[in-house]
């Protein structure tokens, strides 16, 4: 999906893409961070046709329907909000799997299968009137969408309010995150499902209703206002009557303003390095670092990891979340390592401080990943086994590449559950009675930086040589 705003210094129309946080100008190159995307903030679409052009063109129309004797009495636009989510699916499913062998025998064999997918879900958060299009399908992929703003508005429009509650369009979402995923070879007796960096909009559509007569009788031809196709024809009804009862929302003060502030770090005034799809920005100068936060920028604690010794390679810093977890189980809670042994037996403790206590921790990339389960993958083996976490100053930045955070920290725990599973082994029936009701409690996430490496087709970690293809890795686009 792509967002229209204007420009805060000079007006100019700047188009980019919903994953960027970070936008220049391209007609006087200001940099502005976007704040507020995670505030349910409201889009919305323009018609394709202004009202005169329409009236116009549906006048044409009617004329060229002459048997049918319609008159058109009147010619209305009408936004009607949808709800949009979006998100990464993360889907577990464990169990049984029917098969059958080259010679003809059929089994049922221990399985366990991740599915993954890009969720981008639309439906009306109106429920009334019925105005005949259920989802908005792809268009908020294809058409770039402005941000809602009655100063946008004529004033003449009528813009449905929102019914749909936040928490019932999370309920109604959840109901199709799987969708597609089933599989009737599988008997599940565990599944998991996680939606991550899910984000919640409202995106206003608009409609022409056209009311016009015939005998006597009013009716009413809603078109959409961005293919400009009709949608429904409801007969011997008038506009006032169809649109009377549309109640007004509760809650609409809820939602969140999308707006840019200065890219600037916010305690030495530098320009922040040009990392549009970073959550976080170090600054090169004083190199603190920071996250916009309601408007504003907040600081954030980060760590380095340090080189091996005579390590020469050019490396590029990838950021992880660090997350010290807790996993309460029916039969107690997991605390340390060698508690996490009853799910997975084959879990090292760690070399030489090995006596099994140290705490269970998740390590979770945050940088962005194309294929959702290299992700999965890569997370399995930092946690698995952690590479060296021996610090290095935060001194002389100026040089060095850090890769963007794409991941908010309060989505590395959803991550954690997912490689959790990744760990247990498929065989383990135990752990699956175990996992069953679980629950996860973490500790704040802390942000760590582990130096990589190229290497042929991959990146590898400099201190544990643990790699992702560099193919599935999306780097920073700096300019
Ligand atoms: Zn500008
Ligand atoms: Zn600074």
């Amino acid at each position: 999906m792509q967002i229209k705003v204007d420009c805060p210094q000079c007006g100019g129309k700047i188009i980019f893409d919903e994953e960027i946080e970070v936008v220049r100008c391209p007609y006087c190159s200001s940099t502005n961070q976007i704040s507020g995307k995670s505030g349910l903030p409201r889009f919305m679409f323009p018609p394709r046709w202004s009202f005169e052009e329409s009236r116009h063109r549906f006048s044409t129309l009617l004329s060229s329907k002459k048997s049918l004797r319609l008159r058109e009495k009147g010619l209305h636009l009408v936004y009607g909000p949808y709800w949009r989510t979006k998100g990464m699916v993360f889907h577990w499913a464990l169990g049984k799997k029917h098969s059958i062998s080259k010679i003809g025998t059929r089994s049922w064999d221990d399985a366990k299968e991740l599915k993954t997918k890009h969720f981008d879900f639309t439906f009306p958060a109106y429920r009334e009137p019925d105005l005949g299009l259920d989802t908005l399908g792809v268009r908020p992929a294809a058409i770039p969408l402005q941000l809602f703003h009655h100063s946008r508005l004529s004033g003449t429009e009528l813009v449905l309010s929102p019914e749909v509650s936040l928490q019932e369009a999370v309920d109604h979402s959840n109901n199709f995150l799987t969708f597609g995923f089933s599989d009737r070879n599988l008997k599940v007796e565990l599944e998991d499902t996680q939606l991550v960096g899910e984000v919640y909009s409202l995106v206003y559509f608009p409609f022409w209703v056209l009311e016009v007569g015939a005998n006597g009788q009013n009716s009413l031809l809603i078109i959409d206002g961005v293919a400009n196709v009709v949608r429904k024809s409801i007969w011997e009804q008038d506009f006032a009557a169809y649109f009377r009862e549309t109640a007004s929302s509760k809650w609409a003060s809820n939602f969140g303003d999308l707006r840019l502030i200065p890219f600037t770090c916010p305690v030495c005034g530098w320009d922040l390095p040009f990392t549009p799809d970073s959550k976080t920005h170090i600054c090169p100068t004083c190199t603190r670092a920071w996250a916009e936060h309601r408007g504003s920028y907040q600081e954030v604690d980060y760590h380095l990891v340090g080189l091996p010794d005579e390590f020469d390679k050019p490396i590029h810093y990838m950021p992880f979340w660090d997350l010290k977890t807790h996993i309460r189980t029916s039969q107690g809670v997991l605390k340390t390592k060698s508690d996490l042994r009853k799910l997975i037996p084959a879990l090292p403790t760690g070399k030489g401080r090995g006596n099994g206590s140290d705490s269970i921790r998740f390590l979770i990339p945050a940088f962005r990943i194309k294929n959702l389960k290299s992700l999965s993958k890569l997370a399995h083996i930092f946690c698995l086994s952690p590479p060296s976490q021996k610090l290095r100053a935060k001194e002389n930045l100026k040089k060095e590449i850090f890769q963007g955070v794409s991941l908010a920290g309060q989505e590395a725990e959803q991550l954690a559950q997912v490689v959790l599973i990744s760990m247990v082994p498929k065989y383990h029936r135990r752990a699956r009675n175990l996992l069953k009701d679980s629950e996860f409690e973490s500790g704040r996430p802390r942000l760590v930086y582990y130096p990589f490496y190229r290497k042929g087709i991959y990146l590898r970690e400099a201190n544990s040589n643990h790699a992702i293809q560099f193919a599935t890795v999306v780097l920073n686009s700096h300019s």
